[in-house]
């Protein structure tokens, strides 16, 4: 038996429909497996999707990031801030254009999206651009950072690895900075194994990332397979960051049932919501969020003060509840201390009281309740 077999309720779960088998079994018979035609399809649903002017597949939601600060014009000398409690990801990428990360503090239990303020302190004459993420999937207070970012002359990127589907007065998030970058992981709401997409309106900003995205060569080996081009030229020192036809595959037909993915996780978050709303000392945070807008990536509970989080999540694994951590904070790795200079009191409180409850589209009440249930019976014990 495998490990997500054995979990009750297990944090993320795949739904695989007999269509996506055959999508994917047609493609692998098809005889192109690399960068494609399908990547080129699966590119032009997704900026339909989020009425983006350009949309990159690229290999993960790591090499978005990637592509997306080079394109911003981050390097050596640079800061770029973002939240610290974050998945590491974000700060490697920031690292890897020769660029400095620096932290910045989010709001509270209430909210676990970057403050504004603190965005705003911990911008220096060396800021070059504002990595913003959207907290399991919630919105964050993007104009705040695009007027501060105007205001500096700085740029605004967004993370929007949980946000896939996800809104802010009607406009698709990723849309708002230079540009937007999506991971497609296993566990992500719209998952093709490894993948990602950044997306943009800059033509410029699309034009650079799409040389970075294939080792800075100027045609394609796609196109040459074709007798389109015979050969090529490489105008800058780029990267392998392309998707393949597979996963591409995978991913149009996932961007076709995100509504109902999505849709399936706003109504469980609101069971949780509801269910949890009695148990004292815990906060839902996002409450006051407009949950119709949220992707619903996440489902977070901030543990009452004082709870043992390690022996409440070992409770729950003894009952086959998989639990996880988003996140312990960047600062807080060995690596990363030496960045750890700016003080982030709301996440220096938060960070051992967050707890990751199972969601996905298809979670069924029952295993909603039950996992309610087993929660508050590890609390009381
Ligand atoms: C998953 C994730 C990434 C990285 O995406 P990969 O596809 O795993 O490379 C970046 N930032 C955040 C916030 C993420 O959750």
């Amino acid at each position: 038996m495998s490990d997500v077999d054995s979990w009750r309720v297990p944090l993320a779960d795949l739904e695989v429909d007999e269509e996506l088998v055959e999508e994917v079994a047609r493609v692998v018979s098809g005889g192109w497996w690399s960068m494609g035609p399908r990547v080129e399809q699966f590119e032009a649903a997704f900026a339909a999707a989020t009425d983006a002017r350009h949309a990159l597949a690229v290999a993960n939601g790591t090499a978005a990031l990637h592509l997306a600060l080079l394109a911003a014009g981050c390097g050596p000398g640079d800061e770029v801030v973002l939240p610290s409690l974050n998945f590491v990801a974000a700060a490697n990428s920031i690292t890897h254009t020769g660029a400095t990360p620096v932290f910045c503090d989010v709001f509270g239990p209430d909210d676990l999206n970057a403050d504004p303020a603190d965005v705003a302190a911990a911008i220096t004459p060396r800021t070059k651009a504002i990595l913003a993420l959207h907290y399991g999937g919630y919105p964050c207070e993007i104009e705040s950072m695009l007027e501060l970012a105007a205001r500096e002359g700085i740029t605004v990127i967004e993370d929007a690895a949980h946000a896939p589907g996800a809104r802010r007065g009607g406009r698709a998030c990723g849309t708002f900075g230079l540009a937007g970058c999506f991971s497609f992981f296993s566990n992500k709401n719209m998952p093709t194994g490894e993948g990602g997409m950044v997306i943009t309106n800059d033509d410029d900003a699309a034009a650079r990332m799409k040389l970075y995205r294939s080792h800075g060569m100027t045609t394609l080996t796609w196109d040459r397979h074709r007798g389109h081009a015979a050969s090529y030229d490489v105008v800058v020192k780029g990267f392998n960051y392309r998707l393949d036809e597979l996963r591409a595959t995978i991913g149009e037909h996932r961007l076709r049932t995100l509504p109902a993915e999505n849709a399936g996780r706003l109504r469980a978050s609101a069971r949780y919501r509801e269910a949890l709303a009695g148990i004292d000392g815990l906060v839902v945070p996002f409450h006051a969020a407009d949950q119709q807008s949220s992707a619903h990536h996440l489902l977070v509970v901030v543990l009452p003060e004082g709870v043992d989080r390690g022996a409440v999540r070992a409770r729950l694994h003894e009952a086959r509840v998989q639990t996880s951590v988003h996140y312990p904070p960047i600062h807080s790795f060995t690596t990363y201390a030496e960045s750890a200079h700016r003080a982030l009191p709301q996440t220096d409180a938060l960070a051992p009281r967050l707890l990751t409850l199972p969601i996905f589209g298809h979670i069924t009440d029952e295993q909603v309740d039950l996992v309610v249930t087993e929660l508050r019976s590890a609390l009381e014990r």
